[in-house]
C-alpha cells in the first residue's frame, strides 16, 4: 500500500513553495519520531480536496465565474478547522499546505480539531460589498455538504472578514432552517462571535514573543526593537498590543511597502492613518522602506505576519533580528530555517506563535454550542494559559531532543495525531 501511495504522490510533484515547505517540514519531523510507517504515510495526505467553480453576478449585471477550494487535511482529532482565504495567489497546493499546518497547530495546542483551509481566487479589494456578499454566500452554499459544527468549521484568514463569516453563518442557517452560529468562527460578536477573537492572533504572537524574551533574559521592553511585516488582522493587532506593553515598534509594512523609524513608531497614530487612508503609504514621521528592506532592518525581534515563503535562503543571511516570531503561516522555508539555526537566530514557529486565533475560535465554538458566553477577561486568561502550556511543552521537546522550536513543535503535534490514529485504527 505504501508503494502505491508513493507512486500516486509523484503526480503532485510540481507543487509550489508552500506545500513543498509543509511536506519538507513533515518529512524532517517524522524522521525523529518513532511512528509506524503506515501512519507516517497516511498523515502526509490531505483527506479531502474540494474544488468548485461558481458564478457571481457583478454589479454591472454580468456573471463571472470564480474558483474556490476547501481542503480537509485531517479529521483524526475532531472536526476539521481552518480559515478561508480570498487572494489571487490562492492555489490548491497553497490550500493543502495551510490545511496541513492547521492540523499540526490544533494538535500542538490540544484543541479537539483536525485541520482544514479554504480559498477563493479573488482580490476582494476589486469587489463592492454587494459582490463580496454574493460571492461569499455562493461559495458557502457550495461548501454546505462539507461543513457543519461537527464536521468542518471555517473562520477568517487573509482577505476575509467577520462580516463574511456572518454571511456564511446566515447562508448555512437559512439552508437548514434554523440559526447555527457554531458552523463558523470569527463572526461579529452580535451574531455569536467571541469577545477577543479579532485581537487573538496578534495578541498570541506577542504572548509567545514575551515568553521567548523572558526565557532568554531579554527583560527590558523599551530596549526591544520590533519589526512587523504585514499590517492586516495579525500584524496590526500584534503591533497595537506590543506598543501598549511598552515595546518599541521600529518598522511595519503592508503590500504597498514599509515604514521605519529607529526611535519607534507611534503605533496608535499609524493605526489611525491606516484606518483613514487604507494604506501605510505616506504615513508621516517615518522613512519609507521596501518590503525586502524591512525584513533585514536592525531589530531584536522580527515578526513576519504577512504570508508564506517570505524568509528564504536569499534573505536569511541578511536578517539582523535575534529572534523571529512567526505571525503568518509558513513564512520561513526549510533552507532558511537551516541558515537561521546556523546563525543562532531563535525562532518561535507559526503553529505555536499564531495559534491564538484558532484557540479563541475554539472558545467561540464552545460558547456557541453551549449558548453560554464568557467575558473578555476569561477569554484572555484561557488564551494565555493554553499558549504558555504549549510553549513550555515545545521548549521541553526542543531540549530533550536537541532540536529547534519548529522541529519540536512539529514533532509534538505529529506524534499526537499519529498516536490518536493508531488508537482509532485504520477503517475498515
Ligand atoms: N486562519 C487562522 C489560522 O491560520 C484561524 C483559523 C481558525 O480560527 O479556524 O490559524
Amino acid at each position: 500500500m505504501v508503494v502505491a501511495l508513493n507512486n500516486a504522490h509523484a503526480a503532485i510533484d510540481t507543487i509550489p513553495n508552500a506545500y513543498q515547505t509543509a511536506l519538507a517540514q513533515y518529512d524532517r519531523a517524522v524522521q525523529r519520531l518513532n511512528l509506524d510507517e503506515n501512519v507516517i504515510e497516511y498523515m502526509r495526505w490531505p483527506r479531502r480536496e474540494f474544488t468548485v467553480n461558481f458564478p457571481v453576478k457583478r454589479d454591472n449585471g454580468k456573471i463571472e465565474m470564480f474558483t474556490g477550494y476547501r481542503v480537509h487535511h485531517s479529521t483524526v482529532m475532531g472536526p476539521s478547522k481552518g480559515g478561508i482565504r480570498y487572494s489571487l495567489d490562492v492555489t490548491l497546493d497553497e490550500v493543502r499546505a495551510l490545511a496541513m499546518w492547521m492540523t499540526w497547530k490544533c494538535a500542538l495546542v490540544q484543541l479537539p480539531y483536525g485541520g482544514a483551509k479554504g480559498g477563493v481566487l479573488v482580490d476582494p479589494k476589486t469587489m463592492s460589498l454587494g459582490e463580496l456578499e454574493r460571492l461569499t454566500r455562493r461559495y458557502a452554499s457550495e461548501l454546505i455538504p462539507l461543513m457543519s459544527p461537527h464536521s468542518d468549521i471555517p473562520a477568517p484568514d487573509m482577505g476575509t472578514t467577520a462580516q463574511m463569516m456572518a454571511w456564511i453563518m446566515d447562508t448555512y442557517s437559512m439552508t437548514v432552517g434554523y440559526s447555527v452560529p457554531a458552523v463558523v468562527t470569527g463572526k461579529p460578536v452580535n451574531v455569536g462571535g467571541s469577545l477577543g477573537r479579532k485581537e487573538a492572533t496578534g495578541r498570541g504572537v506577542i504572548i509567545c514573543m514575551m515568553e521567548a524574551l523572558k526565557r532568554r533574559g531579554m527583560a527590558n521592553r523599551g530596549d526591544i526593537r520590533v519589526v512587523i511585516q504585514g499590517f492586516g488582522n495579525v500584524g496590526s493587532h500584534a503591533a497595537a498590543y506590543a506598543h501598549e506593553l511598552g515595546f518599541k515598534i521600529v518598522g511595519v509594512s503592508d503590500v504597498s511597502g514599509g515604514i521605519y523609524n529607529p526611535r519607534g513608531l507611534d503605533i496608535p497614530a499609524v493605526l489611525a492613518y491606516v484606518a483613514e487612508t487604507g494604506t501605510l503609504t505616506g504615513c508621516p514621521n517615518a522613512d519609507r522602506v521596501t518590503n525586502a528592506e524591512l525584513l533585514t532592518l536592525p531589530c531584536e525581534v522580527l515578526i513576519p505576519a504577512a504570508m508564506e515563503g517570505q524568509i528564504t535562503k536569499h534573505n536569511a543571511p541578511q536578517i539582523q533580528a535575534q529572534m523571529i516570531v512567526e505571525g503568518a503561516n509558513g513564512p520561513t522555508t526549510p533552507e532558511a530555517d537551516d541558515i537561521l539555526n546556523e546563525r543562532g537566530i531563535f525562532l518561535v514557529p507559526d503553529i505555536l506563535a499564531n495559534a491564538g486565533g484558532v484557540i479563541v475560535s475554539y472558545f467561540e465554538w464552545v460558547q456557541d454550542l453551549q449558548a453560554f458566553f464568557w467575558d473578555e477577561e476569561e477569554i484572555y486568561r484561557q488564551l494565555q494559559r493554553i499558549l504558555l502550556r504549549s510553549y513550555d511543552m515545545t521548549a521541553r521537546t526542543a531540549e530533550d531532543y536537541h532540536v529547534d522550536m519548529r522541529m519540536a513543535a512539529q514533532m509534538t503535534a505529529i506524534r499526537r495525531v499519529g498516536e490518536a490514529l493508531m488508537t482509532r485504527g485504520f477503517y475498515p
